[in-house]
């Protein structure tokens, strides 16, 4: 099986972002994860040098365009390296390969009659590459809202291509092959598009940056191709095109076009197909749009300023917030993004939320079940894994439904879906040891059920490493060097296997693979704690539930707080303790009605000063939302003793 994967070929106008590095991350994970299934992969990414206003910007930085790209594309190698994108070719629109192809393109389509003079009279934002219509100008400016600028008139014969003529072909390429445009609300968005009227597009600019049309194709002296037109062959030049027939046929179509929202409707989605239409090949099998980041709301541009999060910075903060290696930093962001930004809507980027992506899911679920089993295999077995054992039903389940709810989140793009299912395993593994306590098991002598239990743990482990391997390689690795297996030829098949791990096997040297910098470290950096922004649906582990302190308690008295209608002030006796409360529970009970009856009581959580009452605990309550006078106490269904642990 071959797969193709493409990202956008970036504008060399500004450095990467965490927007392009996204769709480079999504593009990656795909690649990673079909070299894991044995799939013979080709993942492209590169630049676009052909704009015009690359001259401009150029010329602004003090720079020949030659060396200003130069110096981009560089930049932008730089930032996948360090993100550690395993693409197979970086291509740039300024290579000859590029040059070569597109006028073959170019020519294939001009023989095919779909290329026409005419004279193209009309308003065009060089800052954007776009030509407009007088009436969508605002006030003469650009009408792109993040753009404004002063747009520039053009009068001159250019060629145009005849995009009107594909519209129905188009729409019933898109009817008859569900999951060409995903996600599924982007491909209506592109229907309708189409069936608003397509318009013949100007593919030709006079210029003397970018690639000249073919001397095949007549009065196309001094024009050179559209930028646009130019950057979307980038994907068949990369496969091949036009001279390279075997690797063309091999490769071609792509298996998957990535790109972020803005360049989907106008251009992937459909001139795009129309230019493929037109040259007589076949079209990708999918085209996938994923939302912009936010920050605070706003998306964020390339050219923004400041606050836009570029990559190196965002390792940095993460080095520096959690104490973890680089290669460790840079695991987290590829986690983060995927979790955080569900593939096709925007997703809101913050630091805060970062760190606690890192906290709960990475140092916690992921890296304490790495941290509790594999100092335990050292201390009870001398380091060496005990034999294997039958599978646990349940532990076998949860992965299992782990690697297929990663398949399935795949074939849609869902990456944030995929990662949900594992982190459930994640917790199955977790619940797995919190139930099977194992130092109870050594302290009793149970030799054989620890041994199983261990080994179950560790297997879990194993399956855990490669199913997270295509988003975090590197931590991948990490683990499976701890687990011991030096020189391990990792595969997706071996996922869905139980049993692999060699009884036996001497672990190597545990240690945490998502370190956190200590509390008191923490607090001699002067920079504030981050506000933990809530994780929505956050699982808890048995532990985690175990902290709370829950006991049956005795209404002992009860009484009206002065001047807050809602609040009672409470004695209640905990069994030997009486304490102090207050409860919003006055529009449900009369104070009386409370002396003397059962309560639960959450008996550890921190004393607040309510109305100037001291509060030392909770009663536990249940109400129908909106309506506090639904509001019921929880009580023991049988009579307990006062002070007896709830649970
Ligand atoms: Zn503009």
């Amino acid at each position: 099986m071959k797969f193709y994967v493409t990202t956008p070929i970036y504008y060399v106008n500004a450095e990467p972002t965490v927007g392009s590095g996204y769709s480079t991350i999504a593009a990656d994970v795909l690649a990673r994860y079909h070299r894991l299934r044995g799939d013979d992969v080709l993942f492209t990414t590169g630049t676009d040098e052909n704009a015009s206003k690359v001259l401009r910007v150029a010329e602004q930085r003090g720079l020949a365009p030659r060396a200003f790209v130069d110096q981009m594309a560089a930049s932008y190698r730089q930032a996948w390296g360090e993100l550690n994108i395993a693409y197979d070719d970086f291509i740039r629109t300024t290579e000859d390969r590029q040059r070569v192809a597109v006028q073959a393109f170019f020519d294939a389509i001009y023989r095919n009659g779909d290329l026409y003079l005419d004279k193209y009279e009309g308003w065009y934002c060089v800052s954007d590459e776009t030509y407009f219509a007088e009436s969508e100008l605002i006030d003469g400016h650009c009408p792109n809202p993040e753009c404004g600028k002063p747009v520039e008139k053009l009068s001159e014969t250019s060629y145009f291509f005849r995009f009107s003529k594909y519209a129905d072909r188009l729409l019933a390429h898109i009817e008859s092959n569900p999951g060409f445009l995903l996600p599924e609300f982007r491909k209506n968005e592109a229907v309708k598009f189409i069936e608003g009227g397509l318009r013949d597009v100007c593919v030709s600019r006079r210029s003397t940056w970018g690639i000249p049309l073919p001397s095949s194709i007549p009065d196309s002296e001094g024009m050179v191709v559209y930028v646009w037109a130019d950057a979307l062959v980038n994907y068949l030049t990369c496969a091949g095109y036009p001279d390279d027939q075997k690797r063309f046929e091999r490769y071609w179509p792509a298996d998957v076009h990535i790109m972020a929202k803005d360049i989907f409707v106008r251009f992937h989605a459909t001139l795009w197909p129309a230019m493929l239409m037109s040259a007589g090949l076949p079209l990708p099998k999918h085209v996938a749009a994923h939302g912009y980041w936010t920050v605070g709301g706003q998306k964020i541009a390339k050219s923004g300023g400041g606050s836009v999060p570029r990559p190196g910075p965002v390792l940095d903060t993460i080095v520096a917030e959690t104490g973890c290696s680089r290669a460790r930093a840079v695991d987290a962001l590829r986690y983060y993004v995927l979790r955080e930004m569900s593939f096709g809507q925007d997703g809101e980027f913050s630091g805060e939320s970062l760190l606690a992506r890192y906290g709960n899911d990475l140092a916690n679920d992921l890296g304490n079940l790495l941290n509790r089993v594999l100092p335990m295999v050292a201390r009870y077995r001398d380091g060496k894994l005990p034999q294997p054992c039958p599978p646990d039903p349940d532990m076998q389940a949860a992965a299992r439904a782990a690697v297929g709810g990663w398949e399935a989140a795949i074939e849609t793009l869902d990456f944030s879906a995929g990662l949900r299912a594992i982190w459930s395993f994640l917790s199955a593994a977790n619940r797995f040891v919190d139930w099977q306590a194992p130092w109870s098991l050594a302290k009793q002598g149970e030799q054989e059920k620890l041994d199983g239990v261990l080994y179950t743990a560790a297997e879990a482990i194993r399956i855990a490493a490669v199913l997270i391997s295509p988003v975090m390689p590197d931590t991948a690795d990490e683990i499976e060097k701890q687990l011991g297996l030096t020189g391990w030829q990792r595969t997706w098949e071996q996922a869905g296997q139980w049993g692999l791990l060699p009884g036996g096997l001497a672990i190597g040297q545990p240690s945490p693979v998502f370190p956190r910098l200590d509390q008191s470290k923490k607090a001699q950096k002067s920079a504030p704690a981050p506000e933990v922004k809530p994780v929505e649906k956050e699982l808890i582990s048995i532990r985690e539930f175990q902290k709370l302190d829950l006991r049956v308690g005795e209404v002992l008295t009860a009484e009206a707080v002065p001047g807050a209608n809602k609040l009672l002030k409470l004695t209640v006796d905990i069994g030997g303790e009486v304490r102090t409360m207050v409860a919003g529970v006055a529009l449900a009970y009369r104070p009386e009605d409370l002396v003397g009856k059962r309560v639960v009581v959450v008996a550890n959580l921190e004393p607040a000063t309510i109305r100037g009452v001291r509060s030392e605990g909770m009663l536990l309550a249940g109400w129908v939302k909106g309506d506090d006078q639904s509001i019921t106490l929880v009580a023991p269904e049988r009579a307990l003793p006062k002070g007896s642990k709830v649970s």
